[in-house]
């Protein structure tokens, strides 16, 4: 039998202390969410926060997802409408481009992390507020923390205005690469901005190579396999 056929098993006979496979005792789940050993806990931890107003119009904390292990960490500026509804970043029309994105680098989202500033959505998706940014940071810098990336990529100025302290209009400082906490960090545009302006999809196209370069221990030419502006039109 296997282990959990014989968890149900027991469950059937009333025994109320049997841990499924997968599934955390409630002992397991810190009271701070900072605390936690690992993403999976950390994300129960946080799942009832209200350290801050955005809380209170929140459907769900949109945590983070992707690959705990993940070599690049992809931190856009908080969740939309979509991502508060499913409680995941990047699913609507930004989302979809970010995939289109990941793929031109040969790269599944499955295998990098993806994150926010914030993870509950501002109402009428308005950028968050300075007090709003700096109650949810710790919760990013917690979860970079136990993920440990290479590579940092920030998607739009309001990540990298709260992550790096750059106030700069984007378009200033994209592509140049940054350092934070020891981690290579590569600022470029937010997809929902390239759904904007598609003509900035070359720059950022421009961005994505050096991050496979990057990726791959060369320089930006030798990178990526060059794929075109074309395939990260949606
Ligand atoms: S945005 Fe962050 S700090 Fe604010 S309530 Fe949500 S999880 Fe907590």
């Amino acid at each position: 039998m296997r282990s959990g056929d014989l968890a149900r098993y027991l469950l059937d006979f009333g025994w109320e202390e049997v841990l499924l496979p997968g599934r955390r005792q409630a002992s397991d789940i810190p009271a701070d969410p900072l605390l936690a050993g690992d993403l999976s806990s950390m994300a129960q931890a946080l799942a009832q926060c209200q350290r801050c107003r955005l809380s209170k119009g929140r459907t769900q904390v949109v945590f983070g997802v992707g690959n705990p292990r993940a070599r690049v960490v992809f931190v856009g500026e908080a969740p939309g409408a979509e991502e508060d509804r499913q409680g995941e970043p990047f699913v609507g029309r930004a989302g979809q481009l970010l995939n289109a994105m990941l793929r031109a680098c040969g790269l599944a989202r499955s295998e990098v992390y993806i994150a926010n500033i914030v993870k509950c959505r501002p109402p009428g998706n308005r950028d968050p507020q300075d007090d709003e940014a700096a109650a949810c940071l710790p919760f990013l810098k917690r979860q970079l923390a136990l993920i440990k990336p290479e590579v940092i990529v920030l998607l739009g100025r309001v990540a990298a205005r709260h992550l790096l302290g750059l106030t700069a209009p984007i378009s200033a400082f994209r592509g140049s690469w940054r350092r934070w906490e020891g981690v290579a960090v590569l600022p470029t545009f937010h997809p929902a901005y390239l759904l904007r302006n598609p003509q900035a999809k070359r720059d950022a196209w421009e961005d994505l190579k050096q991050l496979v370069a990057k990726l791959q221990g060369g320089s930006p030419s030798e990178g990526a396999t060059a794929p075109g502006n074309a395939e990260i039109v949606l």
